[in-house]
C-alpha cells in the first residue's frame, strides 16, 4: 500500500455534508495524511472550524471566494470581509493556515468586472502579507490580471494556484513568484491534457487536491479517486506513486507551514 496522501484542497463546510457526518467519514478513511479546507464565505466558517476542532489533521483557510463575492452586493461584501478579519483574530485562529480562496474568475465577469475582482483580490493579498500567511488562489481565465495583482503587492509569494486550469506555459510565471500549482480531481477534464500539465510542473511545486465535494462521491471515495489520480500523474511523470505522494505531502506541509503530525 502506498503512503497516506495529503489533500491540499477540499471544502469541509458544504451544507450538504454536516460537520458530524464529515468527522465520522474522516475518522474511517485509511490513507489520508491530512487536508486543508478552503474558505468560501462567512456563513460557512463555523462548519469548517468545527471539523478542524474535531480532526487535528484538518486545517483551514478563510477568505471570500470570487463566486461568493460575485453573488453578493457591496454592503454584503464589506460585511463579509469584516467576518474574515474577525475569524483571523478569533479564538479558533490556531486552526487557520492560509487566506483564501481569493482570486479572479472570468466566468463571473457579468456579475463583477475585472477591476472590481482585482480590488478584492488585492485586499486579501495585503492581509496575507500582513499576517505572513500563504494564499489559496482561485484563478479562472484572466491569468494576466491575476499575475498583475500578485506582482503589484509583492514579487514573492507562498501559496498555491489551486485547481490549475491554465496552459503549461503559464506555470513558470506562477512558480517564479514562489507559488505552487495544484492539480484537482476533475471528472470532466480530459486526462491527456492533465498529463501534459502534470509533466510541466516542477516536482518541488506540485500539489494534488480533491477540491471535494462532488454530488456523487462522499469524502472517503474522493480520497480513493485522488490516489488513482496520483497514480496517473506519477505515470505521466515517470515516477513511482510512493515518491509522488511523498513529494505532494512535503510540498503541502511547506506551503501551509505544517509540522509532521498524524501520519
Ligand atoms: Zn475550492
Amino acid at each position: 500500500m502506498s503512503p497516506a496522501i495529503f489533500d491540499s484542497h477540499a471544502h469541509f463546510d458544504d451544507s450538504q455534508w454536516p460537520p458530524a457526518t464529515l468527522v465520522a467519514d474522516l475518522g474511517r478513511i485509511q490513507g489520508l495524511a491530512g487536508a486543508v479546507s478552503a474558505g468560501f464565505g462567512p456563513e460557512r466558517f463555523a462548519a469548517s472550524r468545527a471539523v478542524c476542532r474535531a480532526v487535528r489533521k484538518v486545517r483551514r483557510a478563510v477568505g471570500l471566494h470570487p463566486w461568493w463575492l460575485a453573488a453578493h452586493d457591496q454592503t454584503q461584501r464589506e460585511a463579509g470581509w469584516q467576518a474574515v478579519v474577525a475569524e483571523l483574530d478569533g479564538a479558533d485562529s490556531d486552526t487557520i493556515v492560509a487566506i483564501g480562496e481569493l482570486g479572479v474568475d472570468k466566468n463571473r465577469k457579468h456579475l463583477m468586472d475585472a477591476d472590481q475582482q482585482m480590488r478584492w483580490m488585492t485586499l486579501a493579498l495585503h492581509q496575507a502579507k500582513r499576517r505572513n500567511l500563504p494564499i489559496v488562489l482561485h484563478i479562472v481565465g484572466w491569468h494576466g490580471h491575476a499575475l498583475d495583482a500578485l506582482r503589484a503587492v509583492s514579487p514573492r509569494w507562498r501559496g498555491v494556484v489551486h485547481r490549475f486550469s491554465g496552459s503549461p506555459e503559464l506555470i513558470p510565471r506562477y512558480t517564479d513568484l514562489g507559488l505552487h500549482v495544484a492539480l484537482a480531481l476533475e471528472p470532466r477534464l480530459d486526462v491527456s491534457k492533465r498529463q501534459v500539465v502534470a509533466r510541466a510542473v516542477p516536482a518541488d511545486r506540485l500539489l494534488l487536491e480533491t477540491d471535494w465535494p462532488f454530488l456523487d462521491l462522499d469524502y472517503p471515495q474522493a480520497v480513493q479517486e485522488l490516489r488513482l489520480m496520483a497514480a496517473q500523474i506519477a505515470d505521466a511523470r515517470g515516477e513511482d506513486l510512493s515518491s509522488l505522494i511523498a513529494t505532494n505531502n512535503a510540498n503541502c506541509r511547506q506551503v501551509y507551514g505544517l509540522g509532521l503530525v498524524n501520519e
